[in-house]
């Protein structure tokens, strides 16, 4: 006896013939060749047996008193157990019309009278090979789409938490920020004192940075982001970051020099703006050496385009990185140690989306000799009024 191999277990063929003496021939030729034969001598009956057990597949006769073979396989095209389920109609007629209509009934295949025995078991191993496969790729699917399903659930649970730890993070960050600020006005402080102090205040305001930077960036994703666009000078924004960075460049013996056009007003929201800028120039103390100098340009350009140049002489970012490195968790491969414990990657990522808001973009070139240059280009009178929460949404959810 043939064994047959599609699954672990037999598969299952039900003939419907209302001709006993055909049915039984062709329940004879499966069975020998390994298959579990059901039999039906009507449609109603056959149609009855696959919905109370679905086959593999369904051998059809087409002359039937009653319901004949066409309209039982329309039938049992319309029952969900047998939707999927092969059937190959068995005709004694053949024209072209009676294929046509077998396939037009929803068969999947058709086979003469009188039945060849080989041609019979191709057919049948055939059609359920196809629907087994076609079965697990259901399954698979579905498979797929479930875990998919539960890993997006996870994740929108995991992004509602950390957005309500980080916005409860803020508060206390600026508290100690604010203090430790207090504190170093102290006279009479020891060297290792102040030291330590500036230290303290150095970390809190990176913890303050990454805070702000996930939650503008979640508020964008979401489309909750709503600049407050009013007229504004860039020169503010960057006396006031040389000021505020004072003690971390003395500490790493860098220079920051500013050269900003007295006509640098625009349209745009000063906190985005300001935190753009301190962002490029928190990577240029962070990722350059000590003693190297940074520099900021500003230029008005003739076209109604700001541009905001931030230099400095680190090692600057790969060509094949530069368009990358604006993704969000994007860090380069050499600072993976290093900045493990302080780099998430979300800084540039905030930039680009800042920059953007605004009608403008973001972009980073080699610095001459060497370091890198974060070019900023915003238009001078501020974002179009097409710049939509959901386009905003769009942007920053940009991988
Ligand atoms: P983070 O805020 O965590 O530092 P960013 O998005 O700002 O992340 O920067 C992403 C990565 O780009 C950093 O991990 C660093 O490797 C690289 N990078 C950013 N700015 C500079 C720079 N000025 N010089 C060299 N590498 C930089």
């Amino acid at each position: 006896m043939e064994t047959v191999e599609y699954a672990s277990r037999v598969p299952s063929v039900l003939v419907i013939d209302d001709h006993e003496q055909n049915r039984e021939l062709v329940a004879a030729q499966l069975s020998a060749a390994g298959f579990a034969v059901r039999e039906a001598s009507s449609g109603p009956g056959g149609i009855q047996s696959c919905a109370d057990n679905p086959p593999d597949l369904i051998l059809l006769d087409v002359l039937m008193p009653g319901l004949n073979g066409f309209e039982t396989c329309q039938r049992l095209r319309e029952l969900p157990a047998s939707r999927n389920v092969p059937i190959i109609i068995l005709t004694s007629l053949n024209d072209l019309h009676t294929q046509e209509k077998a396939v037009e009934s929803g068969a999947d295949d058709f086979l003469t009278k009188p039945l060849q025995r080989t041609e019979l078991l191709i057919r049948v191993r055939s059609l359920i090979r196809i629907k087994l496969l076609q079965t697990e790729l259901r399954n698979s699917y579905q498979l797929i789409l479930d875990q998919r399903n539960a890993l997006l659930r996870i994740e929108g649970q995991k992004d509602e938490l950390v957005a309500m730890l980080v916005h409860d993070l803020k508060s206390p960050l600026a508290t100690i920020s604010l203090n430790l600020g207090f504190l170093q006005e102290a006279p009479k402080l020891s060297i290792d004192e102040q030291e330590a102090l500036a230290d303290s205040i150095q970390a809190a305001r990176q913890l303050e940075t990454l805070a702000i930077n996930m939650l503008s960036l979640g508020r964008a994703e979401d489309g909750r982001w709503v600049p407050t666009i009013a007229q504004m000078e860039i020169r503010e924004i960057v006396e006031s970051l040389a000021r505020a960075f004072k003690h971390r460049l003395i500490a790493r013996r860098q220079t920051l020099s500013v050269s900003c056009p007295d006509q640098g007003r625009i349209l745009g929201d000063s906190d985005l703006l300001h935190r753009l800028v301190e962002n490029l120039l928190d990577n240029c103390v962070k990722y350059s050496p000590a003693g190297s100098a940074i520099e900021i340009e500003v230029k008005a350009e003739q076209d109604g385009f700001l541009e905001l140049r931030v230099k400095d002489q680190g090692a600057g970012i790969p060509p094949e990185l530069r368009s990358r490195i604006f993704e969000k968790y994007v860090r380069l491969e050499r600072n993976m140690q290093a900045a493990a414990h302080r780099s998430m990657g979300l800084g540039l990522a905030f930039c680009r989306m800042a920059a953007e808001v605004h009608g403008g973009r973001i972009w980073v070139e080699e610095n001459q000799p060497r370091g890198s240059c974060f070019c900023v280009r915003l238009p001078v009178s501020g974002p179009t009024p097409c710049t939509t929460q959901q386009e905003i949404g769009a942007m920053a959810a940009v991988p």
